[in-house]
Formats: structure tokens, C-alpha cells, sequence
């Protein structure tokens, strides 16, 4: 059994806020918790992390992380037109590109988990390898088709439950099962967002989502520390998503 720890590297909430915490400390915790473990995750990042925040870049790289592709600025990819959308993936690619020392990018997601139905045409033309956008509850047929060479991750859409204390329990047990399992997280789930609404004077929003907010932080760390803890436990591995690509090209 194999466990991708993937997070996605962006602005805080990005379609609530425009901060950057969850990358300036979020971020280091997630790498340090990583670290503490010796274990290799997939992070999927946005050209403005790459641009505003470099230092990021380099440090997921340095660390051995992977790194892959989220959009420029967290687009709806799915209200663009083919041509718009490759424009966004282009740059973002490219500006991830300039950051990093020696990584080859080869993975997307797009945000939101809200795909173009065209996209994996777009990822072809870019030279992608595999993407990790359709989640587990809303697969789609059409996806599923060989024209392309690029191989679907589906992640687990659960980052909210993940942070429940009474739903771990079985989800653990149901995660722990599988031939691969790819969880989702964010660099702001790593940091505490009721507090940082509330000094921003946001919380008053009644459209605010509790699940947003529910457990983030300090909460989050431990909450992942304890699942990494329990899955190694079992004997669990954990690997990025081209490691995870490289070896099924081994085996054909
Ligand atoms: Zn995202």
C-alpha cells in the first residue's frame, strides 16, 4: 500500500483571501512534519507562489520534494477556453521552471479539482505526464480515454473530514487499504484561519465555511502526524506521484 502526500502550494483560501501565510509558515511545518519522517510528498504550486515566494520553491526542491503545476493565480480553468487555459498552464509552468535548480515538472492539478473537459489535450501539448485533478467522487468517463498519454492520480477529495476527529477513525482504516491513495491538503490548512480572519476583521462573513476553518494549524500537523504515525505503523509507503509514475514505466 502506497500513500502520495500531495498539497497545494497557493494563496490563502483563494477565493476568500490574498495572504500568503499558509506558504511563509504553513509550509515550513508541513516540511518539517515531512522531514521529522524522512518522507517525500508532491507539491502542486501556483506560478505567483513561484514568483512572489521563490524561497518556497527552492525549499520543497531542496528537501527532495516534487514539484508540480496548479495554475498561475488559481484560475476556474474550467470557465476558460482551450487556448486560455494553455496559456495559464504555459506560464506556470515555465515561471516553475526558471525556479527550480534540476526538478523536471511533470504533474498538474487543477483548481478547485474543477478540470476543462479539454484538459488533458492542453497537458499533451505542455509535455505533462500525469494529472491529479478528477477527484475520487466525480470521476468522469470521459477522462478515462487512451487518446492521451497522461495518467490520472485521482485524489481524495476528504481534506475537510480529514481534520474531523470522529471521521478519522474510519477513514484511516479505509485509506489504509488501497493499492495507492493520493490525499489532498492546502499550505493554509497548516495554519490557523479563524484567527487570521479574525485579525483581518473577515470572520464577521456569514458565507465563511466552517470547513474551512475547523481544526486548521497547530490542530492540522497533529491531526497528519498521527496518520503518518498509524499508516507506517502498517506498513504503509509513502511516495511522491512520479515516483509512483516512474515505477509503473519499470514494470511495462
Ligand atoms: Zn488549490
Amino acid at each position: 500500500m502506497k500513500i502520495a502526500l500531495t498539497y497545494d502550494i497557493e494563496r490563502d483560501i483563494p477565493n476568500v483571501l490574498d495572504t500568503f501565510f499558509g506558504v511563509k509558515i504553513g509550509l515550513i511545518k508541513i516540511l518539517k512534519l515531512l522531514d521529522n519522517y524522512n518522507i517525500k510528498g508532491t507539491f502542486f504550486c501556483t506560478g505567483t507562489v513561484a514568483d512572489k515566494q521563490p524561497w518556497a520553491i527552492n525549499t520543497i526542491e531542496s528537501k527532495g520534494h516534487e514539484i508540480a503545476c496548479h495554475s498561475l493565480n488559481h484560475e476556474r480553468l474550467n470557465k476558460l477556453s482551450f487556448e486560455e487555459c494553455k496559456e495559464i498552464i504555459s506560464i506556470n509552468k515555465k515561471i516553475i521552471e526558471k525556479k527550480c535548480q534540476k526538478s523536471e515538472i511533470i504533474g498538474f492539478r487543477a483548481p478547485y479539482l474543477k478540470p476543462p473537459k479539454f484538459l488533458f489535450r492542453v497537458l499533451t501539448d505542455l509535455g505533462f505526464k500525469y494529472d491529479s485533478s478528477i477527484s475520487t467522487r466525480k470521476k468522469v468517463q470521459y477522462y478515462q480515454t487512451n487518446r492521451f498519454e497522461i495518467q490520472e492520480f485521482h485524489p481524495m477529495d476528504i481534506y475537510t473530514v480529514f481534520r474531523l476527529p470522529l471521521s478519522s477513525f474510519l477513514l484511516r482504516k479505509w485509506i489504509l487499504k488501497k493499492e495507492l491513495i493520493v490525499l489532498y491538503f492546502h499550505s493554509w490548512e497548516a495554519i490557523d484561519i479563524k484567527s487570521l480572519m479574525c485579525n483581518l476583521n473577515l470572520f464577521k462573513n456569514s458565507s465563511y465555511r466552517i470547513d474551512r476553518w475547523i481544526n486548521t494549524g497547530d490542530s492540522f500537523i497533529i491531526t497528519l502526524n498521527k496518520f503518518i504515525n498509524e499508516a507506517i505503523s502498517k506498513k504503509a509507503e509513502f511516495c511522491t506521484l512520479k515516483q509512483f509514475i516512474t515505477k509503473k514505466d519499470a514494470q511495462r
